[in-house]
């Protein structure tokens, strides 16, 4: 059994602050170490009741070289490195492909938008006020499912702060298991528990979606085709460079789309457009 792990950071355990989530933040080295656990807590749980399965880890935030590899647990091997579009077409599920049964999505968080949302954002905060697929306002729990589910893999754990249950539950098929790290206050606040208990949560969660995916309880997310994925950017400059990106349509003044056969597809178009909308390269990309 292979199982493919996207790991985002602003919903482990313990992380509600900037400075726990980029390089040079005060916090950061310690940041890091929380990832990596809520990440292995995963593994060991699946392990339980797959004890063959095999594992590759998407280190899916910001710079992409988050997760401390030589504390990762044996089982998993990870894919490392900035989501250049040109190195990571497909962002924070780089590294899927339909040689996998089932993914989880660790510390992940809720989407551009959410009201009191712990660090939500989609994609890339600085530019992404909303993204839809097929009309739906989605986060990236959603996007990644879509991007998994063109392999038929079903997602059987999200694990994130409590505001991203229900955005999960109302944007991939129902029967994965939710692991709640903390509960949020706001933006930047939230009430956390400690690694001993999450980690021992997560482990639970990700034996138990194991267990559902062997007894076929599990669905891949599979957007209607062909799929359109649409986002809305904060300012018309953003969308002007965007839409200079291959395969995109100029909705309005700030709102760019892409069409395509596949999820895939439609991801890496967006994911190229959403880069190039940069004012700059920032320092994640490089
Ligand atoms: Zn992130």
């Amino acid at each position: 059994m292979k199982i493919f792990i996207s790991a985002d950071m602003e919903g482990v355990t313990g992380i509600v602050h900037r400075d726990q989530l980029m390089p040079g933040g005060s916090l950061y080295e310690r940041g890091r170490k929380l990832m990596t656990a809520d990440i292995n807590a995963a593994i060991t749980g699946a392990l339980r009741v797959a004890p063959e399965a095999e594992f590759v880890v998407c280190d899916g935030h910001a710079v992409m070289r988050n997760i401390i590899l030589e504390e990762l647990h044996e089982a998993a091997q990870l894919v490392v490195g900035p989501a250049h579009p040109d190195n990571k077409p497909l962002c924070q599920s780089q590294g899927c492909d339909e040689s996998f049964d089932l993914a989880f999505f660790t510390g992940y968080h809720s989407r551009a938008g959410t009201k009191n949302g712990l660090l939500s954002h989609t994609w890339v905060g600085s530019t992404i006020s909303n993204f839809r697929i097929n009309g739906d306002l989605v986060g990236e729990t959603a996007i990644n499912a879509a991007v998994v589910g063109h392999w038929d893999i079903p997602v059987g754990l999200v694990s994130g702060a409590h505001e991203l249950e229900p955005e999960a539950q109302a944007t991939i098929p129902e029967g994965f298991v939710f692991a709640r790290t903390k509960q949020t206050y706001g933006f930047s606040a939230a009430l956390c528990l400690p690694p001993a208990k999450t980690g021992k949560l997560i482990s639970e969660a990700a034996a138990e979606a194991v267990k559902r995916f062997k007894d076929g309880k599990l669905k891949a997310h599979k957007p209607k085709l062909p799929v359109t994925f649409e986002v809305e950017v904060h300012r018309r400059e953003m969308a002007d460079k965007a839409a200079q990106s291959p395969g995109i349509e100029r909705k309005d003044e700030r709102t760019i789309s892409a069409t395509a056969d596949t999820t895939i597809a439609a991801a890496e178009t967006m994911w190229r457009a959403v880069c190039r909308a940069q004012d700059q390269e920032p320092d994640w990309l490089k």
